[in-house]
């Protein structure tokens, strides 16, 4: 047994590595000169530390132990405690968003409408199962209308650079139409089932994220950077080989997909049909990512908490804005602050196509506005990324059921289209894949 492992992002690496832990042959392809895909934490000789893909992770065991595994966990730094205060744009100004049900009805974010709304969802019946609900039809029907405009809209913005009106709820929150099959109500299933309290640690790596993904690229003994995989045939005895970097690898007995949907889809076409159109259906948004570092002083905003998030409802042309140097101390110039601004993603579509002095000055105009800034930022930059994060909406369910129907055919994809987008997902999902396929499962 072989295995082939498409993509030296963190899917891949982390697949790798736990293939290498049990003995099992495989090689690596990275189209990159750089493994680690959208983990890409940049050290600028302005003396910024910045990150253009994950800034924050959620710490869950698996991602502990391969930390541990990496001799990383030295490295490991908490978020700062005023993360866990989060703001939301209402009424033209930035609110405090009520962390859970209780605060919520306490506080005056809300209408007294729409906290009724939400009472009354302990008596509000199970619905039918339907495999086709939107989040957005979900939370209405469950919650009412003011929740998804300034609640889950904003926040499915900010994780999965989303629009709730097309997502799908079995895809993005399957955990919540559970709570409301096995209990009645997604309330009643939060409490009973104790789920949503116990809050993760959320953390960063101290030099950037990226040192997780150069951690696991270092350790790989048949890790092959700038190697793109650009073609794929099968043998009369099932074995594949590929074209990477100008050469014929393999034999091969297995296949993991560790690369984005569209890029995977090319390469199955020839020899999966189905299984190419329905990855190429997969749609990633373009994201700018763009930072703005101001004089602390010119800012009149305390900056205290996690970032704020811009519900389309407001009109806003950024999705929302990290306070970055509010959470991580050290990564700007002393006596400055940083935003990290999201221009893009599903609903901000017309925003992610500007050009880059645009968006800039866009986005500058709207943190003058918002946060009482005076003057102009100290330094301003930016990281687009053309295909940013795969939607879960509809065109989900059939790429990921082609697919599985591959596994007869030795292929497995571990990417975050299959795996779910949060590094802590995909940590998981690619080491229970690796462990799988060396145990020949
Ligand atoms: C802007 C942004 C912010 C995010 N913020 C967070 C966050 O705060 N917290 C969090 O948990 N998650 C966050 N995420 C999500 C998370 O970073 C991603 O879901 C995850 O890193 C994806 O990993 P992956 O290995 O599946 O894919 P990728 O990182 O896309 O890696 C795929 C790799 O495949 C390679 N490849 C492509 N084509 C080929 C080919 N033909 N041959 C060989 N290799 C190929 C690519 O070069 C790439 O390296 C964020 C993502 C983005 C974009």
């Amino acid at each position: 047994m072989k295995t082939a492992i498409i993509g030296g992002g963190l899917a891949g690496l982390t697949c790798a590595w736990y293939l290498q832990q049990a003995g099992a042959a495989y090689d690596l392809f990275e189209a990159d000169a750089r493994p680690g895909g959208n983990l890409l934490s940049l050290n600028l000789p302005e003396g910024y530390l910045l990150e253009a893909g994950p800034n924050s992770l959620q710490l869950s065991p698996e991602l502990a132990e391969l930390f541990d595994e990496l001799g990383l966990a030295d490295q490991v730094q908490d978020t700062a405690a005023v993360g866990q205060r989060r703001y939301v744009l209402r009424g033209g100004r930035y609110r405090e968003l009520p962390g859970s049900p209780p605060a919520l009805l306490r506080s005056g974010f809300f209408s007294l409408r729409a906290k009724w709304r939400l009472l009354r969802e302990l008596l509000t019946p199970a619905a039918r199962p339907n495999p086709d609900e939107t989040v957005a039809e979900f939370f209405t029907r469950r919650f009412g209308p003011e929740i998804v405009d300034y609640a889950v809209s904003p926040f499915v913005a900010g994780i999965y650079a989303g629009d709730p009106a097309q997502l799908l709820l079995r895809h993005t929150f399957p955990q919540l139409a559970a709570l409301e099959q096995q209990h009645g109500s997604v309330l009643r299933g939060l409490i009973k089932s104790g789920t949503g309290t116990g809050r993760r640690r959320v953390v960063t790596l101290r030099n950037g994220v990226q040192a997780l993904t150069d951690a696991l690229a270092a350790r790989l003994a048949h890790c092959h950077p700038g190697a793109p995989v650009s073609g794929l045939a099968r043998a009369a005895d099932g074995t594949y080989t590929l074209r990477a970097a100008g050469a014929e690898q393999g034999p091969y007995t297995h296949l993991v997909l560790a690369l984005p949907a569209y890029a995977a889809a090319p390469l199955l076409a020839g020899l999966f049909q189905r299984a190419g159109a329905a990855l190429a259906a997969v749609r990633y948004p373009a994201m700018a990512v763009v930072y703005s570092a101001y004089d602390r002083a010119a800012v009149a905003h305390p900056l205290r908490g996690f970032g704020a998030l811009h519900p389309k409802a407001e009109g806003a042309y950024a999705a929302g804005s990290l306070w970055t140097s509010s959470l991580y101390p050290g990564r700007v110039p002393a006596g400055q602050v940083l935003f990290t601004t999201f221009v893009g993603g599903a609903q901000h579509e017309a925003a992610a196509a500007q050009p880059e002095a645009a968006q800039l000055a866009a986005v500058h105009a709207e943190l003058a506005r918002y946060y009482g800034i005076s003057g102009g930022p100290r330094w301003q930059g930016r990281h687009f990324w053309p295909r940013s994060i795969p939607q879960f909406d509809a065109a989900l369910g059939p790429a990921r059921a082609a697919v599985e129907a591959l596994r007869a055919d030795n292929i497995v994809a571990v990417a975050n289209w299959q795996a779910g987008v949060g590094v802590p997902d995909i940590v998981r999902h690619a080491r229970g894949t690796a462990r799988a396929l060396a145990a020949g499962a």
